[in-house]
């Protein structure tokens, strides 16, 4: 997809990429951005031995074709400067501003988490979370550090290969994930997977090479096939191609299906993108009125989205000769916020996010992708993205490192009901970071919060309903007394002959 890689970016394939989407951008911060971060590098080179400035293009390249904003593309490129060289933050801010100054110094924070085993995983991500919450352009341009340092893996020593491969698929993925960047998320693992678990790597490269170019086959025929039924039924705009599995994750759905990969459908795929959700229903439709559909493989994700967001029809339908082929639909909205996600705001701002933006989410990705609809500009987005989303949010963690998403002001209380109605009931004490806290203690983003519960406890507290701060917590509480008042009142009559 990206033919352009660690060796060969220039300033010019930057400005390039820059031009094609913005043709009366003015560029020259961007070349001064470079200038400053060459000299800033001078001398310094990769573990591949090219001058080190390759990897600060790359990383700006790769933000510029995921059309971020002019800042995130100049913080691209000197995202290493005050890490590895003897630029100060204060002089980057003199150069380019606070903004873009502010971004960097939010990859350099970043920097420093260091993968060292599961017991620091929860520290990781309340890391990342916290970043994420000041500012989620930092976490675009780490990702895009991340992809071309994967790219160039191969030379460095093992060990920093296995640390690097290992944060990518537990930390950086995970999250591109929950942001609802799929593309995004399948890059990071196909790179860091050959090096992370190279024997299984190897097996199932092997394993599905000849599937795939089966499949391949099949699936090329059919679509000219759902071409011409398409057509036929005056469907007038749409596209449809062949979609290859991505590696990782097809090993990911192997281990759950006994390592039989005749129990896979999804190895090359047929996706057709519409105009509109009506489309894809129709679309639907007109395959299961000429092929037969497989039982129980019809899934709406349109009107029950994936927890990430995530929206398309499958089915799964018979051939003409018997042979099984997955196939997605989805509208061109829903094709751009599965690839890129939130960052599709800026991938798709000309495609028009109008009316099609998904209304069904689940939790905070609801209100994630709600803003790209809202927002009139960038500028507005990003400042909605911080207030609406982030400054009433906190992210808290839990013993074992499961992010939980609360309003602010939540307390322990809220937390336990989160993870549970009845911890929620049971609550005896909290500990906050691993202090004894209050149970109205108010909960800050980046908590480590651990319930322990009070089995001896018959029920919440009735003026648990005043420190309570989400529905969800008081709606419980409420509805547990209601039925104990119930059965009290039950109690007595029973006892009154
Ligand atoms: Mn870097």
């Amino acid at each position: 997809m990206h033919a352009i890689d660690d060796m060969t970016t220039t300033l010019n394939d930057l400005k390039h990429i820059i031009q094609q989407k913005h043709p009366t951008a003015d560029l020259s911060l961007v070349e001064l951005a470079y200038e400053f971060a060459e000299k800033a590098h001078a001398g310094q080179t990769r573990f591949s031995g090219v001058p080190y400035i390759q990897h600060s293009l790359a990383t700006a390249y790769r933000l510029a074709t995921m059309d971020m904003d002019f800042p995130t593309i100049i913080a691209g490129l000197l995202h290493d400067v005050p890490e590895d060289t003897a630029i100060t933050q204060q002089e980057l801010e003199k150069e380019f501003g606070e903004e873009v100054a502010e971004l960097v110094a939010g990859v350099t924070k970043l920097g420093k988490i260091k993968y060292r085993g599961i017991e620091r995983y929860a520290e990781n991500l309340r890391k990342m979370f916290v970043a994420m919450a000041q500012d989620v352009r930092v976490i675009f341009i780490k990702f895009a550090d991340r992809i071309n340092n994967l790219h160039t893996l191969e030379f460095l020593p093992p060990v920093k290969q296995q640390r690097i491969a290992q944060e990518s698929i537990e930390i950086y993925a995970p999250i591109a994930n929950r942001l609802g960047m799929g593309e995004l998320r399948s890059e990071l693992e196909d790179l860091a997977f050959p090096f992370l678990y190279p024997d299984e790597y190897t097996w199932v490269k092997q394993a599905a090479a000849g599937k795939i170019e089966a499949q391949k086959k099949i699936v090329d025929k059919m679509i000219v096939e759902v071409n011409d039924a398409l057509a036929e039924n005056t469907v007038a705009s749409f596209s449809s191609h062949g979609r290859m599995k991505h590696v990782f994750s097809l090993y990911k759905k192997l281990l759950r299906k006994d390592r039989d990969l005749s129990k896979i459908y999804d190895l090359v795929a047929i996706r057709i993108i519409v105009p509109e959700v009506k489309d894809c229903y129709h679309v639907l439709g007109i395959l299961h009125g000429r092929w037969r559909p497989m039982p129980g493989r019809i899934k709406d994700y349109i009107a029950q989205p994936k927890p990430n967001g995530y929206q398309s029809l499958h089915t799964t339908v018979f051939t003409d000769d018997g042979h099984i082929v997955e196939i997605q639909i989805r509208t061109q909205v829903m094709h751009e916020l599965a690839e890129y996600g939130i960052a599709a705001h800026w991938y798709a701002k000309e495609g028009g996010m109008g009316t099609q933006v998904p209304r069904e989410q689940l939790g905070w990705l609801e209100q994630l992708m709600k803003l790209q609809k809202d927002a009139i500009n960038d500028q507005e987005y990003l400042e909605n993205l911080k207030i609406t989303l982030f400054h009433d949010r906190i992210f808290v963690l839990t013993p074992k490192g499961d992010v939980i998403n609360l309003p602010e002001g939540a307390t322990p209380i809220d937390f336990a009901y989160h993870i549970h109605t009845e911890l929620g009931h049971h609550t005896g004490s909290a500990y906050i970071n691993e202090k004894i806290a209050a149970l109205d203690t108010k909960l800050k983003s980046g908590d480590l919060v651990e319930i322990k519960e009070d089995k001896s406890r018959k029920g919440p507290n009735e003026d648990w309903l005043t420190i309570v701060q989400t529905r969800m917590a008081k709606e419980k509480i409420q509805d547990f007394l209601s039925r104990q008042r119930r059965m009290r009142i039950l109690d007595l009559f029973s006892r009154k002959p």
